[in-house]
């Protein structure tokens, strides 16, 4: 278990790592962008230890606290996001798809979860102060001041209905730095995943010639696809070829 003194060591050790990839080539340096450990060397979910003891944040958050949290609610998503792939692999397998709805759910659902817990402990592992550097002047611009952010930020958060999320989030296609709220963990997304192919299945994409036939529509979409574009986009995303 890391303390939340090697954590930060960890941290200036990153820091390090930078500095000397930038010293042996610029495109090293680009690459080696924030990612969050979500898998293992198997590709499966894993949950990363905790950045911290279980009492690094006493008083504001109690050692109880977080070693149920970290035990009994993080770690259960991990596994459930697991069974979720695997039974979605032998649906594909067997092609029953009769619970393709269930599992999707389920997916979004735990994977989002993980990856919000993911990205919480690692929000909550510093001493608090206030933003420096770009993400500064990108409060400035987005928000006006950083008070007014917070203010927003405060309300925002206190005010998801029900069990959910506060977000600050960057959307590269626009520029602009956001505070979204979050109900659940997902609504049926997966935080930080990037659109490469999109099939609109509201009615006004297809009922005037399809009229309720979703299904008949959804397959003769696939004469349509552009591939090419999908696999652009995806190159896009990767390491070393992002925008921001
Ligand atoms: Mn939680």
């Amino acid at each position: 278990m890391a303390t939340r003194r090697t954590f930060l060591q960890d941290t200036a050790a990153v820091g390090a790592g930078i500095m000397l990839a930038q010293a042996q080539s610029a495109r090293a340096a680009e690459e080696l962008g924030y990612t969050d450990k979500l898998t293992d060397a198997d590709g499966k979910y894993a949950a990363a230890p905790l950045p911290f003891a279980y009492d690094a944040l006493e008083p504001v958050i109690d050692a109880r606290t977080v070693e149920l949290h970290y035990n009994f609610h993080h770690k259960p998503a991990v596994a459930a996001a697991n069974k979720a792939e695997d039974s979605l692999a032998k649906a594909r397998d067997s092609n029953d798809f009769a619970l393709v709805k269930f599992y999707e759910k389920e997916l979004a659902f735990q994977l989002s979860s993980h990856i919000l817990h993911t990205i919480y402990w690692t929000s909550i592992s510093g001493t608090g102060g206030e933003p420096k550097g770009d993400l500064a002047k990108a409060i400035d611009r987005n928000f006006g001041s950083y008070a007014k952010f917070k203010a927003q930020l405060v309300a925002a958060t206190i005010a998801v209905e029900a069990s959910g999320w506060g977000v600050v989030g960057y959307h590269p296609a626009t520029g602009k730095l956001m505070i979204l709220q979050c109900e659940n963990h997902q609504k049926l997304t997966a935080w930080g995943i990037q659109p490469i192919l999109i099939l609109d299945v509201f009615e006004h994409a297809y009922y005037l010639k399809y009229q309720n036939r979703r299904n008949e529509y959804v397959n003769q979409l696939f004469s349509l696809i552009n591939w090419d574009n999908a696999a652009m986009r995806m190159q896009a995303t990767l390491p070393g070829r992002r925008l921001t």
